[in-house]
């Protein structure tokens, strides 16, 4: 029968990872800390589930959640967002993503992405008859290409989603970006989908600016977010969207038949946290980057070449004066041959180029298991 997504397979994250456990490789490949996120979120979590709070939450999210989603974005951002209309809570950012996509783009509808980019928006555009225009990142520095997503913009174009900080890279977009891309679809009706998964993870004293600092750009944008990356929960999967009303009420018809809700004793739980520990997202930096020193330094002796990540939680690492093999072949070699899983970076691109040489290693890991991959990475 004809597929509705033919070129799509299983995801690199769940390829690298089975391998890497069938090849007890130390896995630095999926992105997921291999430590718990704090004691008291999760003591909440287990009072919520004896305390009788196991049947359906609102559609919409508790309450107490997205309120602290607002107390949050006034306090990060000076956003003044309206928990009753604007803040929905999803089943990760990966819903959100998706409910966001579905609810917007229509056949023909064009949507533009980053390369390399994150792996589930192209799926959620196609699956809704749109088609995905990529433009690459300007390397080394992952910088948008103005000229190159100028000329990608046509009538048809519905979309863009930007991802900052960016994954795989970490790199975040400046103030001056955020100008120059209001500028650029002033007059257009071009929507934005900001996925900021990795919002309180940036290094060197530099600041995120998500979308909902610039009002210009909040007026017409979706912007996601998910507290599996913020509070080390990532199988808990929660997240959430904030658009304006009329976006948001799009995306909630969406996400009422997707999942309808989301599971209620993580909600309560992240919200209690939040509530009591309003501090915490502000110091998430400082303990990521300690991580990623420890990592760097570890790998400083070794072949590969390296730019510390400026954010999120991994570090990408160039393998040309260890190896000629392509970045997936290299990928699979590491993890069976030298005991290390990463992720090779071309499968977050359209057009892989050939001589391409980069893998991405997640550094969200105890310093045990960095220093012990550090160890193994040396020896190549
Ligand atoms: N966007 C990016 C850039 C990510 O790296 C991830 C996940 N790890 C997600 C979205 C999905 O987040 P969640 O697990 O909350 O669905
Ligand atoms: N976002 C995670 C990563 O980039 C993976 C999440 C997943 O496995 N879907 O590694």
């Amino acid at each position: 029968p004809e597929t509705k997504l033919p070129n799509v397979g299983t995801t690199i994250f769940s390829v690298m990872s089975q391998l890497a456990a069938e090849h007890r490789a130390i896995n630095l490949s999926q992105g997921f800390p291999d430590f718990d996120g704090p004691q008291l979120i999760r003591d909440r979590v287990v009072h919520y589930m004896q305390s009788g709070a196991n049947q359906y939450a609102p559609f919409i999210g508790v309450p107490s959640l997205r309120q602290a989603i607002k107390d949050k974005v006034a306090r990060h951002y000076g956003a003044d967002v309206d928990a009753e209309s604007e803040v929905t809570v999803t089943s990760g950012a990966s819903e959100a993503i998706y409910a966001a996509i579905t609810a917007t783009v229509r056949q023909g509808d064009e949507v533009i992405v980053f390369d390399p980019c994150y792996d589930c928006y192209e799926p959620a555009v196609e699956l809704n008859g749109g088609v995905c225009r990529h433009v690459a990142l300007d390397l080394p520095e992952f910088k948008i290409n103005w000229l190159a997503l100028e000329q990608a913009i046509s009538p048809r174009t519905r979309m863009i989603i930007v991802n900052a900080p960016h994954n795989p890279s970490g790199v975040s977009l400046s103030r001056d970006e955020l100008d120059r891309l209001a500028e650029l679809i002033r007059d257009t009706n071009i929507l934005l989908l900001g996925d900021e998964v990795y919002e309180h993870i940036v290094f060197d004293g530099q600041s995120h600016n998500s979308l909902l600092t610039h009002k210009e750009l909040a007026r017409r944008s979706f912007v996601i977010s998910s507290f599996g990356k913020t509070y080390h929960i990532t199988g808990w999967k929660v997240g959430y969207c904030i658009a304006p009303v009329a976006l948001s009420t799009e995306l909630r018809k969406v996400h009422q038949y997707i999942t309808f809700c989301t599971p209620t004793p993580m909600q309560l739980a992240i919200a209690d946290y939040m509530n009591t520990h309003p501090e915490y997202e502000s110091e998430l930096s400082g303990f990521y980057q300690e991580k990623r020193d420890i990592f760097c330094h570890e790998i400083r002796r070794s072949r590969f070449g390296f730019t510390p990540a400026k954010g999120g939680y991994f570090q990408l690492a160039d393998y040309s004066q260890i190896s000629d093999m392509d970045d997936v072949s290299f990928a699979r070699w590491l993890t069976t041959e030298a005991g290390v899983a990463a992720i090779p970076v071309s499968v977050f691109c359209e057009q892989p180029k050939p001589d391409a040489r980069l893998i991405r290693f997640c550094f969200a890991k105890n310093e045990e298991t960095l220093k012990h991959a550090g160890e193994r990475l040396c020896r190549l």
